[in-house]
C-alpha cells in the first residue's frame, strides 16, 4: 500500500517556533487530508522545546517528534538532517515538508542526499495524486512557472516562504521523543550564533505584508514613510531593491530579489520601484501587489493588483492616515 502520512519539519530558533514550521504543517495537513494519513511533525532544539508542539498539533500535527538535545540549541545541520533522514527511512512518508528558509535551503537538500530522495525546491504550488507529486517553481528569474512531477515512495518539498498561509486544524498532537541520530557535539559544522539584521521588528520570511521602497524614495531618509506605513499595519516588515541597499541607504539583508530575498507575503507594496526582471524575481509570487510609481509605464504596474501613479513622498503619509484609521475602527 502507498504511503499515507506526511512528514513536516518544524523550524524553530532561539527556542521559538519560526512560522515556517506553521506553514509546513499546514502543507502537510492539506496532504495527508487527502491520503488518509497522519501528519507527523519534527521539533528539533534545546530541552524543553517540546513545550512549541501544542502550536504545531493546533495547526494539524497529529504527532509531534521531539528531539531535545543541548547540543540542538543553534540549528546543527548534520545532527538534524542525519535526525529527520533516519525518521524518513523509518516512517514511510508519501511527502515531507520543509521552508525553503535560510534553514530549510540548507536542511532539505542534505536530506534529500542522506535518504536518495527527489526534492522540489522553492516551490508555490503542490498536489499529489496517486503515486505523483505535482509541483510549481517560479524560473528564470521568475519568467516561467515550471511544472515537475515527482515520482517515488517519499517526495521531499521545500516550499516557498509564505506559499502555504498557516491554518488552524486541531489535532491530538500526541508527542514522541525521539535521541538525535548522532550525537550532536560529534558534528563538523558548528552554528555559534544567528545574527538577526540591524533594525528589523519582522524578518521579512515572516511577515504578512512587506513594504519595500526603491531608487523613487531619493534618499535614504525617507525610508522613515516606509517604516511607518509598516508600523502602521503592525504586521509588516520593510524590503528594499538592490538600487538602493547598493546605494547603502539599507542593509543588503532587506534585498529582496534574484540576488537578495524571495517572499511571498499575502500584501506587497512597492514604493518607487521600477519592477525590474531580477526584483519581481523576488517577489512577484506575493497573493497582492500594489505599485506606487509616477511613471504610469513603470513595468512594475504589469503585475501589480493595484497601481497608484503619483509622488511616493506625497502617497505614503497619506496612506500611513488611512491605515491607522482604519485599524481604529477594526
Ligand atoms: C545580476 C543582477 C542581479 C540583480 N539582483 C537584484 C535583486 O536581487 N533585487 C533588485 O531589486 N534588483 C536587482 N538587480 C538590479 C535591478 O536590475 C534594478 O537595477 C533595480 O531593481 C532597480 O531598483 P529601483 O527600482 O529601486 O530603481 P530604478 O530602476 O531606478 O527605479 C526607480 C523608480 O522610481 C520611480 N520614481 C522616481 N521618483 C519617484 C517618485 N517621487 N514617486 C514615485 N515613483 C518615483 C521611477 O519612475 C522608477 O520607476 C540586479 C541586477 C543584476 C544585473
Amino acid at each position: 500500500m502507498a504511503n499515507t502520512n506526511v512528514f513536516a519539519f518544524a523550524e524553530s530558533r532561539g527556542g521559538e517556533l519560526r512560522r515556517a514550521a506553521l506553514e509546513a504543517v499546514t502543507a502537510a495537513r492539506g496532504v495527508a487530508d487527502s491520503t488518509g494519513g497522519q501528519v507527523h511533525a519534527m521539533l528539533a532544539g534545546a530541552p524543553g522545546i517540546g513545550g512549541l508542539a501544542a502550536k504545531l498539533a493546533a495547526c494539524g500535527a497529529d504527532v509531534v517528534i521531539v528531539v531535545e538535545s543541548a547540543g540542538l540549541a543553534n540549528y546543527n545541520p548534520e545532527a538534524v538532517a542525519a535526525t529527520v533522514a533516519a525518521r524518513l527511512s523509518s516512517g514511510a512518508y508519501r511527502a515531507a515538508f520543509f521552508v525553503a528558509s535560510a534553514q530549510g535551503r540548507d536542511l532539505a537538500p542534505r536530506v534529500a542526499a542522506k535518504c536518495q530522495l527527489p526534492i522540489a525546491s522553492d516551490i508555490t504550488e503542490f498536489t499529489v495524486s496517486g503515486d505523483a507529486v505535482a509541483v510549481k517553481h517560479p524560473g528564470y528569474t521568475g519568467k516561467v512557472i515550471q511544472s515537475f512531477t515527482l515520482r517515488a515512495a517519499t517526495a521531499i518539498i521545500s516550499l516557498r516562504p509564505g506559499a502555504v498561509l498557516p491554518k488552524d486544524n486541531a489535532k491530538a498532537g500526541t508527542v514522541e521523543a525521539v535521541a538525535p541520530a548522532i550525537d550532536p557535539s560529534s558534528a563538523r559544522v558548528v552554528v555559534t550564533a544567528t545574527v538577526q539584521s540591524e533594525g528589523a521588528k519582522l524578518d521579512l520570511g515572516e511577515a504578512p505584508v512587506i513594504i519595500s521602497g526603491g531608487r523613487g524614495l531619493k534618499e535614504a531618509a525617507n525610508f522613515k514613510l516606509v517604516e511607518d506605513l509598516a508600523a502602521a499595519f503592525g504586521n509588516a516588515a520593510v524590503g528594499a531593491t538592490r538600487a538602493v541597499t547598493d546605494e547603502g541607504w539599507r542593509p543588503h539583508s532587506d534585498q529582496i530579489g534574484q540576488t537578495g530575498r524571495l517572499v511571498s507575503p499575502q500584501l506587497y507594496i512597492a514604493c518607487g520601484i521600477s519592477g525590474a526582471i531580477q526584483h519581481l524575481a523576488g517577489m512577484r509570487t506575493s497573493k497582492t501587489i500594489v505599485a506606487i510609481n509616477r511613471d504610469k509605464e513603470a513595468p512594475i504596474f504589469k503585475i501589480a493588483d493595484y497601481g497608484i501613479v503619483g509622488d511616493v513622498l506625497e502617497i505614503l503619509p497619506v496612506l500611513t492616515a488611512a491605515v491607522k484609521e482604519a485599524k481604529k475602527g477594526a
